[in-house]
């Protein structure tokens, strides 16, 4: 039997008299990388929203790591939320430290695993430049480690390509790999095919704020019209 960690039945959001999201559902195996396809406006990040507890839903229900609660499963979650924000007096190493203690890591080893990562990645030279010094670009990056520096079961990512040069992009999906190798399940969310493409296991498609596709990415590929595969890139 498939064991899912994420489970989202119908979930549905109303605001001010339109439907943003259409009784979305979306399950995720375990161990899985999974994308969230969708051009802006979609109705993607209000979707996770619902998912992780942070927007209630109008309708339907979701499941965290097993569990209706998102708030008893936080400390297994990592989330890169879409509006990006760190202290900006923090150099990259507390930064990092600091939203691990957030999620229950130990300080100390907050800030050990912040230099292998910041090593790992090539990026040590920025490990002691205070945030409001880096480029948008970089500061991104040192959240992304933030958000899983507790080394979560699950991790959500929205629009983590957004705003990262090519190099950057690399990172990210060295990290993403290496996260799910550990053991984890990632979920993304992206306006660009291309990126779920060379990523993902499973995608879903949401438009006009309802799942219009959902399957592996050689379904994807062999269903989608081109125009549709190819957006262009950030
Ligand atoms: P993007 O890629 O642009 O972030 P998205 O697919 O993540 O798009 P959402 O951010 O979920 O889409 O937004 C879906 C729709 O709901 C949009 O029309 C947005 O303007 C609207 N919306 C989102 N949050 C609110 C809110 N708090 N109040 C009113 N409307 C909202």
């Amino acid at each position: 039997m498939t064991e899912y960690s994420v489970e989202a039945h119908g979930l549905t959001k109303y605001f001010e008299g339109f439907t943003a999201v259409d009784h979305v559902s979306l399950e995720v195996p375990a161990g899985s990388i999974y994308g969230v396809l969708g051009p802006n406006g979609a109705g993607k990040t209000t979707t996770l929203r619902m998912m992780l507890g942070i927007v209630d839903p109008d309708a339907g229900t979701s499941r965290l790591l097993g569990n209706h609660k998102p708030q008893s499963v936080r400390s297994r979650v990592g989330y890169l939320p879409e509006e990006r924000g760190l202290y900006p007096g923090m150099k990259a190493r507390e930064a990092i430290a600091f939203m691990g203690a957030l999620r229950g890591l130990d300080w100390a080893e907050g800030r050990r695993r912040a230099a292998i990562f910041m090593a790992e990645l090539g990026l040590e030279r920025v490990i002691d430049e205070k945030i409001r010094k880096m480029s948008k670009g970089m500061a991104q990056m040192v959240q992304l480690i933030g958000s899983i520096i507790h080394a979560p079961d699950l991790i959500v990512l929205d629009e983590p390509f957004s705003g990262l040069d090519p190099v950057n992009q690399e990172r990210l999906e060295m990290l993403v790999r290496r996260e799910r190798e550990r053991g984890a399940t990632i979920l993304f969310s992206t306006h660009v095919m291309a990126h779920a493409e060379r990523l993902c296991d499973r995608i879903a498609i949401i438009a006009r704020s309802a799942r219009r596709f959902e399957g592996t990415v050689d379904q994807a590929r062999a269903l989608l019209p081109m125009q549709v595969r190819y957006t262009p890139r950030d």
